[in-house]
């Protein structure tokens, strides 16, 4: 594994599509697969461009963080949610609660459960392979957490014939996790990120509210103890024995809009002892937004992990200053020692292709922030 520099400027995944991917998207164009590559390509250069040390591919390929598993799994459909309001339990109320978290109905989709899930192939491996081909050195590699697929892919009227209950398709999916993992191992991947988002909305979105989190979770849930219990069990067998690439988890409070006030809210401190049990290296939280809460909740992290630290919010179009990122850095290292701090932006720019809440000049000036926020840091 190739080294990082001290306070590793990085990613959480996504960076916005050019205008010609989304253009041949629509179209279903032929040439899509290499405009794909070519994207990708793009968005690499772009972040070793501005001095990212851990870039993504992007996620050019995908529609958004976890659609992209249709094209990658048997059993899969990628549906948007105004396909969806045919099959969900209570169409008025998720008609006003896509209004209301300012979410088009077409602009999103989700995968959903129609069959037996199978790997057609590797889901993220040739993305390493090509990713590898356009950097110098690591690159990070996301994937949907298990806990969020658990949530998100099962929508009863259509994954019931495969799957009797959101519980029995839990088995196949830590499989189907875990051999992408062992695959990513032989491959010699540096860093896997799992992207469990929907957590936020088990401990902020309180305990009477149903589907506050759009798509991302669909299935209804049992209580909020057993679901924080479940994304620890589900997480934790995922990760067992499995060494290698450094292994993340990202847990944000949603990123579809811009509009801060209709996203979730609330201190990571209420999540603690479900991250603390999760058997990860690296917990990539945001803490750009003020939403997030005080930074003291991050001595519970637990010994031995490294934190993503958000610090520039891919929402604002106001732009960090290097020099308060670093001083942001130095309470942060109070609580997380400094060695294991990575900077990160607070979620991706571009979440979902149709809808990123960033253009791509305002994504490399946020991470040109971060960058020389890390020459800062790495001087001092
Ligand atoms: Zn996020």
């Amino acid at each position: 594994m190739k080294h990082l520099p001290m306070y590793p400027v990085s990613v959480v995944g996504s960076w916005p599509r050019p205008e010609y991917l989304l253009s041949a998207q629509r179209r279903r164009s032929a040439e899509l697969p290499a405009l794909r590559e070519r994207a990708c390509a793009e968005a690499l250069a772009d972040q070793l461009g501005v001095g990212v040390d851990l870039p993504s591919d992007g996620e050019q390929r995908r529609d958004n963080f976890y659609s992209f598993l249709c094209e990658r799994l048997e059993g899969l459909e990628l549906l948007s949610m105004a396909q969806l309001l045919d099959y969900v339990e209570d169409k008025a109320a998720f008609e006003g609660l896509l209004r209301a978290l300012d979410v088009p109905a077409f602009a999103i989709k989700n995968p959903t459960v129609v069959g037996t899930l199978k790997r057609r192939g590797s889901l993220v491996g040739g993305d390493l392979s090509f990713a590898r081909r356009h950097s110098r050195g690591q690159v990070k590699l996301t994937l949907p957490g298990p806990y969020l697929l658990s949530r998100s892919i099962w929508v009863k009227a259509l994954s019931e014939r495969a799957y009797p209950t959101r519980e029995s398709l839990n088995d196949d999916l830590v499989r189907i996790l875990r051999e992408e993992l062992a695959e990513l191992v032989a491959a010699g991947a540096d860093f896997v990120q799992f992207d469990e988002p929907v957590l936020s909305e088990l401990v902020f979105a309180g305990k009477s509210a149903t589907r506050t989190f759009m798509c991302a979770a669909l299935a209804a849930k049992s209580s909020p103890e057993e679901e924080l219990e479940l994304a620890v069990e589900l997480i934790n067998r995922v990760t067992e024995g499995i060494s290698g690439p450094t292994l993340g988890v990202h847990v944000c409070r949603g990123n579809w809009s811009t509009q801060e006030d209709v996203l979730l809210s609330g201190s990571y401190g209420a999540l603690m002892p479900t991250l603390a049990r999760m058997r990860v290296d690296q917990f990539v939280l945001e803490y750009a937004t003020p939403r997030a809460g005080p930074l003291e909740v991050l001595a519970k992290l637990p010994p031995g992990a490294s934190l993503g630290l958000g610090a520039v919010n891919p929402r604002t179009t106001e732009l960090e200053t290097p020099e308060a990122v670093a001083e942001r850095v130095r309470e942060v290292a109070r609580y997380v020692p400094a060695q294991r701090i990575y900077l990160n932006p607070d979620c991706g720019f571009g979440t979902f292709a149709e809808r990123p809440v960033a253009s791509r000049e305002l994504a490399l000036r946020k991470m040109d922030v971060l960058a020389q926020a890390a020459a800062i840091l790495r001087r001092g």
